[in-house]
């Protein structure tokens, strides 16, 4: 585990690398505010970028990542399909709206963001398009527009759901993850599945960092908070995308490279688990 480091790279099931840590950019909003955040994530060293159709932010991730100078197979760049655009046709013509906004013929992972058809995520009997769908995304990968095909948001029922129809497998699963909803079981799931878990909001949203358990850890090693808890995802294995629209932050999240925790404070961090979902619990999405 020590082993890991800036430039680590975790192999997908289709035997695409995938950096360990990513930027994501919900909530930076499109124009100078996205595009100053990525550029300073690409200079702090990610290289994994995490945006989605409906952030509206795609322009300004394509912006920085041609102003950043590096070349585009240096870069990871995820995005994901929105609910109202799933079905087979309209999937087939959201990739190609989110590649001309990006500006790039390809993404390297590309998502299905719920597993709901709904826009409105509260509503629990919702239309399910997960199969048509899913049929979309492996033409859309088989065309080359995308290096690999996951989802989000997706539990383990629907997970193996997919068992039922997918002739490709998922190569990851986005879901909410972090000290406070340590989804160990899912975690499982995916590593005996072979599919990547990468970890949303990982700094619970920035609204629960000073935690005394993690502020302990933390003083140990003279770091944040927020680094303790990124180190924790990275020893899982799980991948995080943390945001953050400041510079001090931004760097600070991508330090967590020279430090390592001991078995017994992941222990006690797994512990701190409450099955607290900040935002949507998926599992109410039939
Ligand atoms: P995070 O857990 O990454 O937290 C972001 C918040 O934490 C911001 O308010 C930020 O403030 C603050 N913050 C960041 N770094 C630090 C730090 N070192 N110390 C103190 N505060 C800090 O939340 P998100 O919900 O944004 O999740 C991250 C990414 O995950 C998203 O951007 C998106 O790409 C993805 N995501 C995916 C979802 C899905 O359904 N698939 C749903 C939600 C998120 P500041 O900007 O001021 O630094």
């Amino acid at each position: 585990m020590n082993k890991l480091n800036i430039n680590s790279r975790i192999v997908l099931n289709n035997k695409v690398e995938m950096p360990t840590i990513g930027f994501g950019v919900w909530q930076l909003s499109e124009g100078e505010e996205v595009i100053n955040a990525v550029k300073l994530a690409l200079a702090a060293g990610y290289r994994l970028i995490d945006t989605a159709k409906i952030y509206k932010n795609e322009e300004g991730v394509g912006k920085a990542i041609k102003e950043s100078g590096l070349p585009r197979e240096e870069i990871f760049i995820t995005t994901k399909l929105w609910n109202t655009d799933q079905g087979y046709a309209s999937t087939l013509k959201a990739i190609d709206e989110s590649l001309a906004k990006l500006g790039t013929s390809y993404v390297d992972l590309y998502l299905i963001h719920w597993p709901t058809a709904d826009g409105d995520l509260k509503i629990k009997k919702s239309f399910n398009k997960r199969e048509e769908t899913w049929r979309a995304m492996e033409e859309i990968y088989k065309s080359g527009k995308a290096k690999a095909i996951g989802v989000s948001n997706y539990t383990i029922t629907h997970l193996e759901e997919m068992k039922k129809y997918a002739k490709i497998p998922p190569a990851v699963n986005q879901v909410e993850f972090h000290p406070f909803l340590y989804q160990a079981e899912l975690l499982n799931y995916c590593n005996e599945n072979d599919i990547v878990l990468e970890a949303y909001s990982p700094l619970m949203h920035g609204e629960r960092l000073n935690n005394e358990t993690i502020t302990n850890i933390a003083q140990r090693y003279g770091k944040s908070n927020a680094q303790v808890i990124l180190r924790w995802n990275l020893q899982l294995g799980a991948v995080p995308i943390p945001k953050s629209a400041h510079q001090e932050h931004i760097i600070e999240n991508i330090k967590v490279f020279d430090f390592e925790l001991k078995e017994e404070e992941m222990k006690r961090i797994d512990n701190l688990n409450q099955n607290l979902h900040l935002r949507f619990d998926p599992a109410n999405l039939e």
